[in-house]
C-alpha cells in the first residue's frame, strides 16, 4: 500500500491546491486498533475472505483488489492469518505479525455527573441504545467501499483513538474514535459514499449517524448539534449530515468521529490524509476550520 499512499500523497498535494477534498487511502497498521490489509490477487466475487474468524472488508484500487482487517484494541500481538477460500474451494492463508501499542490515558472531569454514574432509568435506555448500537456495527451489505475518505470537519484533534479513559477518576471504555474540536453548528461532510442506517439521540452519545459505506466497512459522527439525514439516505462523499454539537457525555463541542471494520473500531487516522483540508469559510467569513476558543481538551465519553 505504500506506492498507493505516495501516490495519493502527490495527488493530494495537488488536489489541495485547487481547494479540493483530500483524499487518502488506508494505510496498513499492525497494532491493536489498526488495521490490516492485504493484496488479493486474482480475486473473484464470491471469495470469502476471513480474517481471525471474521469476514473482511474487500475492495478495489486500480486494478487490485484488497482484503481489509480491523484489529480490535483487545487483541494481543503475535501471529494473525488472512483466509482466502475461492468459489472452487481453493484456500491459500497469509500470515501477518501484530505488534504491541501502549496507548496513554486521558483524564476528563465530567459536570454532569449522571453522565458518568446512570441511574436505574438511564440503565435501561442505555441497554435499549446497546443493542440499536450493536446492530449498526454489525450491519453488513455487499457493496464494495469507497475507501479513499476525507475528513468530515476541519479542526483541532483533541482527544485521539485508544486512550485509556478515566471519567471523574472512574476508568471507562477506551476512547474509540477520534474528537476534532469545531465551532457548534460546523457543518459535518460524509467521509465517503455511503447509505445512512442508524440515527438517534443517544445518552452518551448524543446525536449520531451511522453510515454503511459496504462490506462491514462503517463511519459514525456523534454528539451532533443536529441531523440532517435518516436511515435509507444514500450519500455522496462530501453530502453534509448534520452539524457539530456538544449532545451527550461531552466536555465542549467537538466532532467524535469513528470508523468500524467488520464490527472493529479502528483507528480513523489510519483512513485519513495526514492533512485535513484547507479552512472553510461561512458567508459571514467567519473561519469553521480550527478551534482558536476550543480548547484542547474538548473531548467525550466514546
Ligand atoms: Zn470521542
Amino acid at each position: 500500500m505504500r506506492f498507493h499512499r505516495t501516490v495519493t500523497a502527490i495527488c493530494s498535494a495537488l488536489l489541495s491546491m485547487t481547494a479540493h477534498p483530500v483524499y487518502a487511502t488506508p494505510e496498513q497498521a499492525l497494532v491493536p486498533g489498526g488495521i490490516a490489509i492485504v493484496n488479493v490477487e486474482n480475486y473473484t466475487p464470491g471469495t470469502r475472505i476471513t480474517f481471525d474468524s471474521r469476514k473482511t472488508t474487500i475492495f478495489k484500487q486500480g486494478d487490485s483488489w484488497y482484503a481489509l482487517a480491523g484489529i480490535p484494541l483487545k487483541a494481543k500481538s503475535g501471529e494473525y492469518s488472512f483466509e482466502i477460500k475461492q468459489p472452487d474451494g481453493t484456500t491459500r492463508i497469509r500470515k501477518i505479525d501484530i505488534k504491541h501499542k501502549k496507548y496513554q490515558e486521558q483524564r476528563l472531569t465530567i459536570k454532569n455527573k449522571r453522565k458518568v454514574n446512570p441511574n436505574l432509568e438511564d440503565m435501561a435506555r442505555i441497554s435499549k441504545e446497546r443493542v440499536r448500537k450493536r446492530e449498526a456495527k454489525n450491519h453488513w451489505s455487499e457493496t464494495y467501499p469507497d475507501v479513499d475518505f476525507i475528513w468530515p470537519v476541519s479542526g483541532q484533534i483533541s482527544s485521539i483513538f485508544g486512550l485509556r479513559r478515566f471519567f471523574n477518576e472512574q476508568e471507562r471504555n477506551p476512547h474509540s474514535g477520534l474528537d476534532i474540536a469545531a465551532p457548534e453548528g460546523t457543518d459535518i461532510q460524509v467521509t465517503a459514499d455511503g447509505t445512512v442506517i442508524e440515527t438517534g439521540d443517544f445518552f452518551f452519545s448524543g446525536n449520531m449517524v451511522y453510515v454503511d459505506h459496504g462490506q462491514g466497512l462503517i463511519s459514525l459522527y456523534a454528539h451532533l448539534s443536529r441531523i440532517d439525514v435518516k436511515p435509507g439516505d444514500v450519500l455522496r462523499r462530501g453530502d453534509i449530515l448534520g452539524a457539530v454539537g456538544q449532545t451527550g457525555r461531552v466536555t465542549g463541542a467537538h466532532l467524535h468521529f469513528a470508523v468500524l471494520a467488520n464490527g472493529v473500531l479502528v483507528d480513523p487516522r489510519y483512513f485519513l490524509s495526514s492533512e485535513q483540508p484547507a479552512a472553510q469559510f461561512t458567508e459571514s467569513g467567519k473561519n469553521q476550520a480550527g478551534s482558536p476558543d476550543g480548547g484542547s481538551n474538548y473531548a467525550d465519553s466514546q
